[in-house]
């Protein structure tokens, strides 16, 4: 079947649309039904699914899926790498001259990629989508989207708005160009952003989840977010000047307070104060560390120079090397040979 894809005339797809999926069995076939009748024959794709590490029977689904239709791809990834990075394990293999990343869960409609694809025809490099806040998500999700998104573009000086996602459509060219920057720390929707191609924004109404759960909790949204702003910023580490200033002040008015109060005869009171205020300086003190931590964390992680994700199994032999590069090399190999003279 994969000789299949790869003997098929012009293998190179135009559209490829990349899905990261962690524990969505019971999400990518009516995924791959509803993009399948969107896109119909208008369109050369592909759809590639990466199982990250799923604990339910996810790959399976997607294996029935690949035999069933040959522009299904599955990739399985060796364990839970998160959303980010088996992202990127799609956006590697993928083929096409135009990529659209999305969800599994049927958050993102289907039903919008052939507007994407046609401001891709009508010249834009990057099409954005945008999540209006009337569709169905918790609203403290939306709330805590949109100050994150707040603070990162005030620390960073990279603009993202309100209602951005991984929901989009990238250019070959430009995902070339992106997918070299920083494979180790990657916030996928701020190097858009920051990349600066935005040429077309579309809105739409999120969805309901299809079937499953959220597995994007508090605390990894927290960790998404520390990531996406160390990756961009190194402001949070020049904190601790602004905050040293102002706690000297503070020390230095102390003083002359203790000064006066010993001229005058009027001994200090207030023990309680006084620990307050260490405890205040402390805290500001570990917080500080703790920012240092992240970024020499980050610097450490860089130099361990691991792959960003590893694929342990593919519905595809010919793709288990997963660059681009490589899957284009493939696709030259699996030309048919020429006729002997
Ligand atoms: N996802 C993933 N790996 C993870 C967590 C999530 O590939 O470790 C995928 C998930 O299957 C879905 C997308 O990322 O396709 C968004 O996740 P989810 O729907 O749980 O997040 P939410 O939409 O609630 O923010
Ligand atoms: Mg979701």
């Amino acid at each position: 079947m994969s000789d299949q894809r790869l003997d098929m005339p012009d293998a190179r797809p135009t559209v490829s649309i990349v899905v990261p999926a962690f524990n969505e069995a019971g999400n990518v076939a009516v995924l791959y039904r509803r993009i399948a009748d969107v896109l119909a024959s208008s369109w050369q794709w592909e759809l590639i699914l990466i199982d990250d590490g799923s604990a339910d029977d996810t790959f399976e689904r997607i294996q029935d899926l690949a035999r069933q239709d040959p522009r299904v791809i599955g990739l399985s990834l060796a364990r839970n790498f998160g959303h980010q990075y088996a992202l990127l394990a799609g956006l590697d293999v993928a083929r096409g001259e135009a990529i659209i990343s999305m969800d599994a869960d049927l958050q993102h409609p289907p039903e919008l990629l052939p507007e994407l694809l046609r401001h891709w025809q009508d010249g834009a490099n990057v099409v954005m989508t945008e999540r209006l806040p009337a569709g169905q998500l918790p609203w403290w999700k939306v709330w805590t989207s949109n100050q994150f998104y707040r603070l990162f573009s005030a620390l960073t000086g990279v603009r993202m708005e309100a209602g951005d996602s991984d929901f989009r459509l990238l250019d070959a060219e430009v995902l070339d160009r992106l997918r070299q920057v920083d494979r180790t720390h990657l916030f996928m929707r701020g190097l858009v952003r920051w990349a600066g191609y935005h040429a077309a924004r579309v809105p739409y109404s999120v969805a309901q989840r299809h079937s499953g759960r959220s597995s994007y909790s508090l605390g990894r949204m927290m960790r998404l977010g520390v990531t996406g702003i160390t990756a961009f910023s190194s402001a949070p580490l020049r904190a601790g000047i602004g905050l040293g200033v102002f706690t000297a002040a503070l020390a230095a008015m102390e003083f002359a307070y203790a000064l006066w109060t010993k001229m005058t005869g009027k001994p200090v009171q207030g023990w309680v104060s006084l620990v307050g205020l260490i405890t205040a300086l402390f805290s500001m003190n570990f917080l500080l560390i703790g920012m240092i931590g992240v970024y020499i964390g980050r610097v450490f992680e860089k130099v361990q120079g691991r792959p960003p994700y590893l694929v342990e199994q593919s519905t595809d032999d010919a793709m288990r090397l997963t660059t681009r590069a490589a899957a284009r090399a493939r696709r030259q190999r699996a030309l048919p040979e020429p006729p002997p003279a």
